[in-house]
């Protein structure tokens, strides 16, 4: 129970989802910078260097800062922000922290300059170029005003001759951090870019792998994968029945040979297109190659599977494959078998291949289901059982 205990009241305090929760470590983090500014502060009140009315005054203004920007970031207000780490405000509102304690630590002041490099510091992992440049430009100007303000206010602590120096220091530091900060950021984007293009890549990658790239269906070697996990789960449960059609389009060298190939490659999409409209959602349609196709008829027998390609036949005979000539029409020659148990693949397209043969040596434009048994138990292993359904 105890030890569930920790991990809850971390989720409680710094939220549970893992990018708020880099965000507001990286913020508590942040808060180190002021911690040691507390302490300077608290150091130089008791050497006598320093007010410890102000040493108050500015840990109220600290604590105050800090708070805010963790309940802000734990609302998951700072979502609805361009840079929800909300890294540019932070670090401006810190910088504005520790030109004020420059102001108020009198004669060790020159300590928090360091503080301001590793507020910018901080900046470095997360600020966009023009963040970068805003911050590296806030931080010259707020200085040069403070220092300013105190050479002529309190020239004891603060003489112009020390502060030139300070200044100097602080212009020629804080623009290199921010163009450091600038240069990592157009490191990020670029790493970012190459990153996406890579997934972009691997995403076509895929599809060239699974896809046939004319027709858009699912390429011979996807559907051997395809083919298999049906078997399996086919051999898991003892139902899910499937049936195989090898579908060849009639004639298909003559329209080449008549109209050109870029016809026969539209007649080869729309017909593609037409016999997945005309199947089940839960069939699979692949390009087997040439103008051959391969057909999952899922959950069914051969005579419920004809009905669906007496569909795509039916649909085939309506459409229009070339916009450009709707009279050109096709027709297709298909054998149709029953997956057998503890067949092989192989086996049953060998079987739905010879009852295409025999629906082109009978006329084409019909189906052949082949109804042979392989098992060994099936009494009608060897009556080459068959059934030519003209249309
Ligand atoms: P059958 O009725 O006996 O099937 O006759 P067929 O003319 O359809 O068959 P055949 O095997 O003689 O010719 C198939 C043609 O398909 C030959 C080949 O050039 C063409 N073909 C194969 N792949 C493509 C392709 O991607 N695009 C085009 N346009 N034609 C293709
Ligand atoms: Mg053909
Ligand atoms: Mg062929």
């Amino acid at each position: 129970m105890s030890t569930r205990l920790l991990p809850r009241l971390l989720d409680a305090l710094l939220s549970r989802d893992p990018k708020q929760r880099l965000r507001i470590t990286r913020s508590l983090l942040a808060a180190n910078v002021f911690v040691a500014c507390c302490l300077l502060q608290l150091y130089a009140a008791w050497i006598g260097f320093m007010d410890f009315d102000d040493v108050w005054r500015l840990s109220g203004i600290i604590v105050v800062n800090c708070l805010f920007w963790y309940g802000f970031l734990r609302s998951g207000a700072n979502q609805r922000y361009a840079d929800p780490a909300m890294t540019l405000p932070q670090i401006l509102s810190a910088l504005t922290i520790i030109g004020g304690a420059y102001a108020v630590t009198g004669p060790v002041h020159g300590s928090t300059l360091m503080l301001l490099a590793l507020v910018l510091v901080f900046g470095i992992f997360n600020m966009k170029p023009k963040g970068a440049r805003i911050a590296g430009a806030y931080t010259v100007v707020l200085m040069g005003l403070i220092i300013l303000y105190k050479t002529q206010t309190d020239p004891v602590h603060y003489p112009w001759k020390l502060e030139i120096a300070h200044f100097v220091l602080t212009a020629a530091i804080v623009p290199t951090i921010s163009s450091l900060a600038a240069q990592l950021s157009s490191l990020r984007s670029r790493l970012q870019k190459q990153k996406d293009e890579l997934a972009q890549a691997l995403t076509r990658i895929q599809i060239l792998a699974t896809r046939d790239e004319l027709t858009g269906l699912i390429n011979r070697r996807h559907m051997m994968e395809v083919l298999g996990q049906h078997q399996k789960r086919l051999i898991r449960s003892g139902h899910h029945r499937f049936c195989l059609a090898v579908v060849d389009i009639d004639h298909f060298k003559r329209i080449n040979d008549t109209h050109g190939h870029n016809v026969g490659d539209e007649v080869l999409r729309h017909f593609a297109q037409v016999l997945q409209r005309a199947l089940r959602e839960t069939d699979v349609v692949a390009r087997w190659g040439g103008e051959e196709f391969l057909l999952l008829l899922n959950d069914t027998a051969p005579e419920l599977a004809n009905i669906g390609l007496e569909r795509a036949r039916a649909a085939l005979a309506e459409a229009v494959l070339v916009p450009a000539m709707p009279q050109l029409k096709v027709t297709f020659s298909a054998g149709l078998t029953a997956y057998d148990d503890h067949e092989s693949l192989d086996q049953c397209i060998d079987r739905a291949d010879k009852a295409l043969y025999r629906a082109k040596r009978d006329g084409r434009n019909r189906t052949v289901i082949d109804a042979t048994r392989s098992s060994a138990d099936n009494p009608a292993a060897h009556s080459n059982a068959e059934a030519a359904l003209p249309s």
